[in-house]
Parts: structure tokens; C-alpha cells; sequence
């Protein structure tokens, strides 16, 4: 027999190569950012179209490249950055695998432009699937400016795996945050389909926070310090007042480089464990500086995961580091959280020159981590279960913008006449602030209503309430998916990783980005953007029950018992205490549903017990 091993052409290599480094237009982005700013530039310029299908161009002004060298630039294991093994512990540029351009070039169409500023002339280089198109002299500005058309076009499996616009426009937005937080003296800007979403000027830290995530940031944002032998930590995190319910501003980056790191997220959420629900997440902007040589970046090829030498010595530094800037102001964190307080104290210092120390005093030897009896006149905090949320609105945390509670669903009463019959009845809702509820045993409400006493079982109602939102955001939000910043995995057997396989491909549809990985395993990228709140591993498998359970394979079928399981899982549960205001807010909400008087697997949700009953009973 003849042997039978070859080696790959490099077009093959490199496009092998993209299928770890480049897995859409945001990767691309990402690469060509980075080679930017490792060329020095001060300003990149991002325009995609078509949420970078068809079109991503960065323009730097960076030192640009040799003719050889912008030939050289797409050769795979070809880069400037190292020279020898021993350099990978010396890292202080972004890139240094020298692929990123080869597997770029191997699945799209590249054009680039690039001149250094000793040169006369610069240099046009055209390349697409890995063939040199054309390369000729050409007349250019100083830096470098690539252009990269019809990604995948040669990949189509790859194509088909993007998202949607909205999507992929999120992760490109995911990436030049990172990007730009990690260097705020440099000026970015992104265009999408010629319209602006960023134009940043360089500036401090805090600014470009403010100016990536809005002027409220600003009071949010306290400034966090520690000096060590073996990490110096800088950057701010936010008071427990702006935390929320959705990752999304929670950023680590070690020696100007964004990273993703679970466990230290951990330290970081540890910290602020007192003082905060358990499902909500404070805005952190944290900056280590290490030495290069105790970080290992090579363990990943998009080098977002990093190794530290010293991990749970540097858990423990963040972990205080957070508690002690939260301590320095826990006057105002404590404001947010008492009820009683009247003084008005600024919360956060507003000058936006660099954070400075608030010339507030505060007692150096309270502890905001000490748990003090509620009667105690010091400051107390205000800690919420997921279960019992003791704001109205957080029943409803769920909601989409479209149909907030502050634009209350007022029950009306043409409405009402088209209704069914026991609308009549709907007096509790008409009757306005005045109206009467009784909360009885945490469990029913009861109102007077014109032909007797209404009673609501409450945690039905609000399965109701919820259930018919869930279903309009669902339908709204179809296949709009999220990324979740820890993809979770689930392990099955055989035969039900068979019936996940069917299920995952509807799930995905509507907007879940679940894969399979490895055998009987599958991993939860993301979930459709109203579900983000969601523990995603606990709502799959709750789908999953279901599916296995009943079978429903169609669509509708699917976000129908969705939004039912969801409806469920959120809904108060007995036992809670509504008052008058938050009952009257459940009564009205549960007739503006299209179906109130039962939940949706067909329970009773309100009974009447008519008048003529109670005269009979007391009779
Ligand atoms: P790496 O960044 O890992 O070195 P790349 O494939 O991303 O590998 O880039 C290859 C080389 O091309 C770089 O090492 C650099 O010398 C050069 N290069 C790429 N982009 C630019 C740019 N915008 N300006 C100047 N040189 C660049
Ligand atoms: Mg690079």
C-alpha cells in the first residue's frame, strides 16, 4: 500500500485555522482592532455593512507596512510581534500568532492598503480564498486600511452559522467596547450601514466608560485601587444602586487586554454578596497590570481566556479591593438602601476629571458587611429574594420596554363590555385607588365586586399576567438570540441527548444558541434577549421536561410552553403579602389578559361567591 499522509496546502491550513480564530465578522474586527493598535495607532476607524456580512473596513493611522511586509502579513505563522519561544512569556502586544490575517484572507475577500509614513509610495495588496488577486504600488494615506468583503463566501456551512444582524451587530458592539475600554487614549469610531454608533474621543478611563455606556454611569462608578507585589488592580465598579439583572458591563482586562474570568467574576460578586439580590449583577470596569511573564495568553486562540500564576492569591486581592472601595462609601450605598434617610448626600463624586474621594466623612470602622438588626439606627440594606421581590415592577422584570408598567394597562371599560361575561363583575378595577383588597393568608385577594366577593388566587393571576406577556415578547423577540457571558453545559444520557438534538434545533430558531458539545453534551451560548435574566441551564432543561414530556415539536407549540414554564418559574409564589397598591396593580393586569379567569394549563384563576351565597350562609 502506498502511504498516505500529505500535508495541507496552506489554503486548507489557514481555513482550518480560521475555524478557531474567526467565527464571525466581530472575530475579524476584533483582529484587525488589535493589529492597529499594535501598530500605534491613536485613531481606528470601524465601517461595517450588513452587520459585517458584506463589508468590514478599519482604517488606522498607524506605522503602516513595508511592500514585503504587507505581502508577509498573510502568511500564516508570519508576524512581527515574536521571534522566539521564550518571548511568548513577554507579551506586551495584542497579537503573536500571526494568523490572524492568513485565516482572514482564507475565508473572504481582502483588499489592503497600507504605507508607512518614511515611504513615498504605499502598497495595495487584493486577496481572496488565500490567492493573491493583485498587488501593485499604490498612492495611500500613512497607515493601514483593510477592507474585507463577503465573509464565509467560500464557507457557506460558516455562513449559515451567523446570527442575526442584530446579533452579530451585538457582538461586534460586545467587542469594540472591550476593545475600547481596554485603550481609552486611542479614538475609535463605528459605523454601521453609514449610520454612527460610536465616535470616541480619547480620553481617561472614566470617560470613555461614560461615553460607551451613558452619562448615568458617571454617578454609578466608584474607583477601586490596590497596589501589590504581584498585581496592581485600577479601575471602577459600580454602587449596588445601578446594578441590574443582565451581564453586559462587567469587564476584567489584564495588561490592556480584555478577559473573560469566571472565577474571579466570582470575587468580585462575593463582595458585594451583603448588599446586593442574588441575581443581579453591579457594572465592574477592572484593570490588573501584571508582569508578562505570570500570565500565560497562549491557552486560547482568541486570547480571552488567561492563565494567572497567581490565582487565588490575586481572587483574595480583588475580593478586598472590592470591599474596601465599597466600604469607603458605604455612607452612600447605605443611602440608596435606607428608607428613612432624608439627608442628601452625593452618591458618587460627579467630576468627571478622574475619580476623586467625596468630601463626605464617613466611620472608617462601619461595616457594611456586618449584618445589623433592623431596629439598629445604622444604616441597614435591604436584601430581596428572587422569590419576593418587594418592588412591583420586579414582578414584571421580565417585561419588554413596549409594554412597561409605567405605561400602566388600564383596564377600560369598553373593553370590558366585549368581554366575557363575569366582566361585569370588573368594579374592583374601575373602582380606582379606593378599592378595598384584602390579602388573605398570602394566598387570595379578596374585593368586593357588584354580585358578591371576588376571590383571585394570586399566584395563579400572575401566571397568567406573565404568561400572556412572554408570549408577546416571544413572538416579538423571535431568534433574537444573547450571548451569555458563561455558557453553561448540560450532560444527558444517550437517549434523551437523541430527543435534545431535535429540541435544540427549535430552540435555536427562537433565539437560543445551543450546541452540541461532545458526546451526550451540549453548551448554552446564549438565550433569546428577554431571557437573559434566566438561569439559561435551569430554563433548557425545564423545555426540555416538557418537550420529553408532551412531545411538542412545532414552533408555537414550543414558545407556547415556554412562556408557560417561564410564567411559572417567575411567578410570586404564595405566602407573599402584596399590598394594596401592588394587588391593585395584579387585578388590573390580570383583565387586561385576553383570557384572565384561568391559568395556562386551565386553572381556575378567580372565583365570584355571589352575594345571594353569603346571605344564605348567614342566614
Ligand atoms: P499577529 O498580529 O499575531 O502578528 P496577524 O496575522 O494579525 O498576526 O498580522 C501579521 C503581521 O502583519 C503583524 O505581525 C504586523 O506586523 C502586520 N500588520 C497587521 N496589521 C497591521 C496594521 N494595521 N498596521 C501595521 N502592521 C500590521
Ligand atoms: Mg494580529
Amino acid at each position: 500500500m502506498t502511504d498516505i499522509i500529505q500535508l495541507l496546502p496552506d489554503s486548507v491550513a489557514n481555513q482550518i485555522a480560521a475555524g478557531e480564530v474567526i467565527q464571525r465578522p466581530a472575530s475579524v474586527i476584533k483582529e484587525l482592532v488589535e493589529n492597529s493598535i499594535d501598530a500605534g495607532a491613536t485613531r481606528i476607524q470601524v465601517q461595517i455593512k450588513d452587520a459585517g456580512r458584506t463589508l468590514i473596513q478599519v482604517t488606522d493611522n498607524g506605522k503602516g507596512m513595508s511592500p514585503t511586509d504587507a505581502r508577509m502579513s498573510f502568511e500564516r505563522h508570519a508576524t512581527s510581534k515574536i521571534r522566539h519561544a521564550t518571548d511568548l512569556f513577554a507579551i506586551k502586544t495584542m497579537g503573536f500568532r500571526g494568523e490572524a490575517l492568513a485565516s482572514i484572507a482564507s475565508v473572504a475577500d481582502v483588499e489592503l492598503k497600507t504605507k508607512r509614513p518614511e515611504d513615498e509610495v504605499g502598497s495595495f495588496i487584493h486577496i481572496a480564498a488565500s490567492e493573491i488577486i493583485k498587488q501593485e504600488a499604490s498612492s495611500c494615506n500613512n497607515g493601514t486600511n483593510f477592507i474585507v468583503k463577503n465573509l464565509f463566501f467560500n464557507v457557506p456551512a460558516r455562513r449559515k452559522f451567523l446570527k442575526s444582524n442584530t446579533t452579530e451587530v451585538r457582538h461586534i458592539i460586545n467587542e469594540i467596547q472591550r476593545v475600547a475600554l481596554a485603550n481609552p487614549a486611542i479614538s475609535f469610531s463605528l459605523h454601521h450601514n453609514g449610520t454612527t454608533v460610536y465616535d470616541l474621543p480619547a480620553a481617561n478611563t472614566r470617560k470613555r466608560i461614560v461615553n460607551l455606556f451613558g452619562n448615568n454611569m458617571n454617578q454609578a462608578l466608584v474607583s477601586i485601587n490596590s497596589e501589590t507585589s504581584i498585581i496592581k488592580i485600577s479601575g471602577f465598579i459600580g454602587l449596588p444602586k445601578y446594578a441590574r439583572k443582565s451581564f453586559g458591563e462587567q469587564f476584567f482586562f489584564v495588561n490592556n487586554r480584555f478577559l473573560k474570568h469566571p472565577f474571579f467574576h466570582k470575587g468580585v460578586m462575593q463582595a458585594y454578596e451583603k448588599i446586593l439580590p442574588h441575581d443581579v449583577l453591579p457594572p465592574y470596569f477592572i484593570y490588573f497590570d501584571v508582569e508578562p511573564d505570570t500570565i500565560d495568553i497562549n491557552i486560547h486562540p482568541t486570547k480571552t481566556e488567561i492563565k494567572f500564576e497567581n490565582e487565588q492569591a490575586i481572587w483574595q486581592l480583588i475580593h478586598a479591593a472590592v470591599r474596601e472601595s465599597l466600604g469607603k462609601f458605604s455612607i452612600a450605598s447605605s443611602i440608596d438602601f435606607d428608607q428613612s434617610g432624608s439627608i442628601d448626600i452625593p452618591i458618587a463624586p460627579r467630576s468627571t476629571q478622574g475619580i476623586e474621594m467625596p468630601s463626605i466623612s464617613f466611620d472608617p470602622n462601619y461595616n457594611p458587611f456586618e449584618e445589623k438588626s433592623h431596629t439598629d439606627s445604622s444604616p441597614t440594606f435591604h436584601i430581596e429574594k428572587r422569590s419576593e421581590p418587594s418592588h412591583w415592577e420586579d414582578l414584571y422584570q421580565v417585561t419588554s420596554k413596549k409594554r412597561s408598567w409605567d405605561g400602566p394597562t388600564v383596564f377600560s371599560i369598553d373593553q370590558a363590555e366585549t368581554q366575557a361575561s363575569f366582566i361585569e363583575e370588573k368594579s374592583p378595577a374601575i373602582a380606582g385607588d379606593c378599592r378595598k383588597i384584602i390579602n388573605l393568608k398570602g394566598k387570595y385577594l379578596l374585593t368586593p365586586v357588584k354580585s358578591g366577593l371576588m376571590v383571585i388566587d394570586q399566584r395563579r393571576a400572575h401566571q397568567r399576567i406573565l404568561y400572556e406577556k412572554f408570549l408577546d415578547l416571544f413572538r416579538q423577540h423571535e431568534g433574537v438570540c444573547q450571548q451569555i457571558l458563561f455558557p453553561q453545559t448540560i450532560e444527558l444520557t444517550t437517549s434523551d441527548a437523541e430527543d435534545m438534538k431535535e429540541l435544540m434545533n427549535e430552540l435555536n430558531e427562537i433565539g437560543f444558541d445551543i450546541r452540541e458539545f461532545g458526546p451526550n453534551t451540549f453548551i448554552i451560548s446564549g438565550v433569546p434577549g428577554i431571557l437573559n435574566n434566566s438561569d439559561a441551564k435551569e430554563v433548557v432543561l425545564s423545555f426540555f421536561e416538557e418537550y420529553k414530556s408532551t412531545g411538542n415539536s412545532l414552533k408555537e407549540k414550543a414558545i407556547e410552553s415556554m412562556a408557560q414554564s417561564l410564567a411559572i418559574a417567575s411567578s410570586i409564589g404564595y405566602g407573599h403579602q402584596l399590598n394594596n397598591e401592588e394587588a391593585g396593580h395584579l387585578i388590573d393586569s390580570l383583565f387586561a389578559c385576553q383570557t384572565p379567569n384561568y391559568t395556562p394549563s386551565g386553572k381556575l384563576v378567580l372565583e365570584i361567591i355571589p352575594i345571594e351565597e353569603i346571605d344564605k350562609k348567614l342566614k
